[in-house]
């Protein structure tokens, strides 16, 4: 795959770069570039569920399943060549010549992760484990041995024994594994993540995960029609990571934060800043975990 040259006619403003998150970067389809907040840098996400399936129905989800998927299956070796070219892009630093890009701050031009993520739940991917080891490969290759590799799961497969093993190839080199835990009372996640499923099971799952690999807990609180979680619906959220913390998973951070992007769903809406400060101190003095908080952001 070549390198593109890219004219140089509309650059990007910051604001815009950072919202950006399409899964599409010119012609690839399996993998894109994202200059993210929470990476502080560049993300190369990879999306191996393009045909959008997934088994959570979150309210709050930003990808539009009313718009039929580009590709319904992985073309692997494609996917790795993906990967391959921009990271290429990224170490020449031509990927911030792109129109894109090319209003990227500089503190943020770098390369911090790559991160299987997608339309859908990355663990229900069959090949996930031979995508790690691949990627972890094109790491090794290219001598990023500070290149972090994260997947990113709703939890809903965490406790099977072939997810975990998939996973446990991310132990080859620095990596995250972000599980999403969204809710305290079951039912709150059904209303907010639109899952069947037991959250204690969800609990059991990212205890039986966390037990062997480390863990951030990833947290979206929400507005529903206006309101957001109570304070016995955080409450109850504190008392599931306890319950994880003594079960033994290694929880390394909690990642609290709220709405940024516009979501297909119009009834979800961004919690205040003030609210968000409080769930974050809140769960700063109950849980001994470190605790990172994200603003939100209204999109009209
Ligand atoms: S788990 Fe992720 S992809 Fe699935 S519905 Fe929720 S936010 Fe969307």
């Amino acid at each position: 795959m070549q390198a593109a040259v890219w004219p140089a006619e509309m650059v990007t403003p910051k604001h815009a770069i950072l919202s950006d998150h399409a899964r599409q970067f010119d012609e690839l389809r399996f993998a894109y570039p994202v200059v993210s907040r929470r990476s502080k840098g560049l993300s190369i996400g990879v999306n191996v569920n393009p045909d959008k399936v997934c088994n959570f129905h979150c309210l709050y989800c930003q990808v539009d399943r009313r718009v039929p998927p580009r590709d319904r299956t992985v073309d692997f070796e494609l996917m790795v060549e993906e990967v391959e070219f921009l990271l290429g892009l990224s170490q020449s630093g031509q990927i911030w010549q792109h129109p894109r890009f090319k209003g990227t701050p500089l503190e943020l031009r770098r390369v911090n992760d790559i991160a299987f993520s997608g339309d859908g739940e990355p663990t229900t991917y069959e090949r996930l484990g031979e995508a790690i080891v691949e990627v972890g490969k094109l790491r090794e290759s290219q001598g990023l041995t500070e290149l972090k590799l994260i997947v990113i799961t709703n939890g809903s497969r965490l406790g099977e024994p072939e997810v975990i093993r998939a996973l446990e190839g991310l132990q080859a080199g620095p990596y995250e594994i972000w599980a999403k835990l969204d809710a305290g009372t079951q039912a709150w996640f059904e209303k907010v993540d639109g899952s069947g499923l037991p959250l204690r099971q969800i609990v059991r799952n990212i205890i039986a995960a966390g037990q062997k690999l480390d863990l951030t807990i990833q947290s979206l609180f929400p507005t529903l029609g206006g309101q957001g979680p109570s304070d016995e619906e955080i409450g109850a959220y504190i008392g599931r990571l306890h319950e994880m913390l003594k079960a033994g998973a290694k929880l390394k951070l909690i990642q609290v934060y709220t709405t940024a992007r516009r979501p297909a769903d119009d009834s979800v809406g961004v919690l205040p800043d003030e609210r968000l400060d409080e769930i974050v101190a809140r769960v700063r003095r109950e849980v001994p975990v470190a605790v990172e908080g994200f603003y939100g952001r209204n999109w009209e």
